[in-house]
This record gives structure tokens, sequence and C-alpha cells, in this order.
């Protein structure tokens, strides 16, 4: 079955009778002993949760998934998951919650270096004997860097180390990690996947059911960081709508990519889709489409940056992306004094409002900076 099928039927197993025809949400913490569907208890296992994973599993072509309360319990479980003493390579610029995971949590417990992964040759540079993980992120958050899929995975199967792929930004829909040579796919579920700016959630998926996997699913289950049955319920209803709403998000995030290019008071814009962007050529290799968050630098620093936001009557600026809303944030203000992102660059997660109100409301705010 096609995507678009797939992501509406699997996973919807009807658990009572009554003749519904969507899955109800099961909320009872534990089950009685020697039930037909051998569940335990609900952080062991739930009908929701274990409807979603098998859904999100089979839309990221893997053999199983493990859903989490946040994209960050997601990515540190991965982490976790490691022997001490491991070493990571990671982008420069990852997400600055997962770089906090690794440089908090995991600070004397595993080593890690930053590189720029759409470099392949610092890539190569950084490894050690004791590399374990290659984390990419692709595209990343808010410069929409491009990495090399495949080829990072061939530097990582040479090392025997594991290729993870924070697959937020492009979703299933548009890239699937493990078809292209990553092991083990991430996602925050609290962006596209839920799509309405209502649930926090995370997941991880995985091309093999391996011993990796297995300390997975124990991290998972004994550490605790799961999602509830109705977060689960609302994060599968969501997603069955996840195809279209990637075809409209990327469709306007081409609109207003092209708007800005052409706009005088922008003086640099970020938007994979673009013939002139550094990654471009790899994006179209490995993406069927190109995402839904464009970023842009605008003329006149820091302060032109904050007066244009607060001129948007329809942009929210606010942190997070995904949604059916657009949303506008001038990132380095939110990521700290550390942050090697531009002062005057503002990330803004397109909506799927119509792109002619989306443009009058830029071109009266443009006007006021
Ligand atoms: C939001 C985000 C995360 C973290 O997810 P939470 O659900 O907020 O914990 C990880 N990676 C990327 C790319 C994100 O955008």
């Amino acid at each position: 079955m096609k995507f678009e099928t797939r992501a509406i039927h699997l996973g919807n197993h009807i658990t009572d009778n009554t003749g519904s025809v969507v899955q109800p949400i099961t909320l009872s913490t534990t089950f009685e002993h020697g039930n037909e569907a051998n569940l335990l208890y609900t952080r062991a296992g739930n009908p929701n949760r274990l409807a979603l994973e098998e859904l999100i599993a089979s839309l990221e072509q893997g053999v199983d998934a493990a859903a989490f309360s946040s994209g960050n319990a997601a990515g540190t479980a991965v982490f976790q998951a490691l022997e001490p003493g491991s070493h990571i390579i990671a982008p420069d610029d990852m997400y600055h919650g997962l770089h906090n995971s690794m440089t908090i949590l995991f600070k004397g417990i595993h080593e890690v270096s930053f590189v720029d992964m759409s470099n392949l040759e610092e890539v190569k540079a950084a490894i050690r004997s004791n590399t374990r993980l290659i984390w990419v992120e692709t595209p990343s958050n808010p410069l929409l860097k491009i990495t090399d899929i495949r080829k990072v995975a061939e530097i990582a199967h040479e090392q025997k180390a594991i290729l993870a792929c924070d697959n937020t930004f492009a979703t299933p829909v548009f890239q699937n990690p493990l078809l292209l040579g990553a092991d083990i796919v991430m996602h925050s579920s609290t962006k596209y996947f839920g799509g309405h700016s209502d649930i926090l959630g995370g997941a991880l998926v995985t091309k093999e059911k391996n011993d990796f996997w297995t300390k997975i699913r124990t991290i998972q289950r004994v550490g605790g960081a799961v999602p509830s049955p109705t977060d689960c319920y609302w994060l599968g209803r969501s997603i069955k709508s996840l195809a279209y709403r990637m075809k409209g998000h990327a469709e306007h995030a081409m609109v207003l990519a092209d708007y800005f290019l052409s706009h005088p008071k922008v003086e640099r814009v970020y938007y994979p889709g673009l013939k002139n962007h550094p990654g471009h050529e790899i994006a179209s290799s490995q993406m069927s489409g190109f995402g839904g968050v464009v970023s842009i630098q605008v003329k006149g620093g820091a302060a032109a940056a904050d007066k244009l936001i607060s001129e948007l009557h329809l942009f929210a600026n606010a942190t997070s992306l995904g949604g059916i809303e657009s949303l506008i944030e001038r990132r380095a203000a939110v990521e700290g004094p550390e942050t090697l992102t531009p002062q005057n660059l503002i990330r803004v997660s397109v909506g799927l409002e119509h792109t002619e109100d989306l443009l009058t409301d830029l071109d009266q705010a443009f006007a006021k900076i």
C-alpha cells in the first residue's frame, strides 16, 4: 500500500465490539493476567502506543518503532544505549536540545566531536577507534544544511558505528533515512507528526531488531519516558493527514522562499528547495520534497529582525515548528550566547494558511522596518 493509505489504516486495531471505525483509547494502566493481547502494565505496552509504533515503523520503512514522551527523550535513549566511553560524532548545528543532552547529561560518560556534517572530510577526520555513533540531522535546524546520508552511512559502517538520523524536518513523506543507509531514525513527533502544536512526543525507528534495539526497548520500558495513551491516540490521528499537510507546507515554503529571495530587505535565504542552496543537489537526490521551514537573514541586524517579527499578525513569535499555523522566531535569541546562529537570522515554520494572506502580512511588516 502507498504511504497515504498506510498512514490512514495501519495500526487502527478496533479493540472493542461496538462497531467503532477508529480504535478507542485504552486508559487502563494495568491489564488482567492472562489477557488475549498479552498486555501487562501500560508503561511496558498499551494498545494505543503499540498502534502508533506500528504506524511510525511502517511509514519510515523500518521493522520496529519505539514511542517516547518527547523527541529529546527519544534522542537521549540512543546516547544512553551506547557503552560508556563511546565516542559520538554529531553536527555542529545539532538541534540545541539534543546538543544539551549530549553535553550536560553525558558529560564524563561519552566523548563527542561536533563537526560540519556537510563536509565529509571533517566527518572522516573526526573518527576515533571508539567511535560508536554518528548522528546526522538533515535538513538541519535552523540553517537547513544538508548532509549526504548515503555517504555518511558508508563512513559510519566502515567504522562499525551506528548511523542515526534526526528526520524531524523532512518527515518520512519526503525522506526515508533507513533506505539511504541509516540504522536508526529519530523524530520529534511534537513537530510535523502532531502537526497542530498541541502534543509533545518522540519516536525511534530501527532498520533491524538487534542488540542495540533491545537496549533501546529496555530504556523505554525501564526508563519510563513513554507517552500517554491519549497522546498516542492524537498523534496517530494527526499522522493520518501527514502526507497532505507536508505537501502543503513544502508548496507554501517554496512560495515564501521565492518571495524572500527577491526582497530588498533580505540579506540571505536558506531553503534546500532553492537552486542556489549549497545542499540543493544532495537534497534532490535523497528527498522528494524540501520541507516547510525557511530561514532568512534580515538586513539591519537583530533589531530589524525583531521589529519585523513584532509587526507580523499571522506569524506567531514562538519556538517550535511543524504546526498548521505559521510560526516565526529569531533563533539566536532563543539559543543563547554560545550559538553559532547569525543574530539577524529568522526561522519561519510556514503554515497552511493561504499564501496570499501570508505574503500580504509580510509586505506590511517589511514596510515598517
Ligand atoms: C524539536 C526537535 C527535537 C526535540 O524534540 P522535543 O519533542 O521538543 O523534545 C529534536 N530534533 C529536532 C530537529 C527538533 O526540531
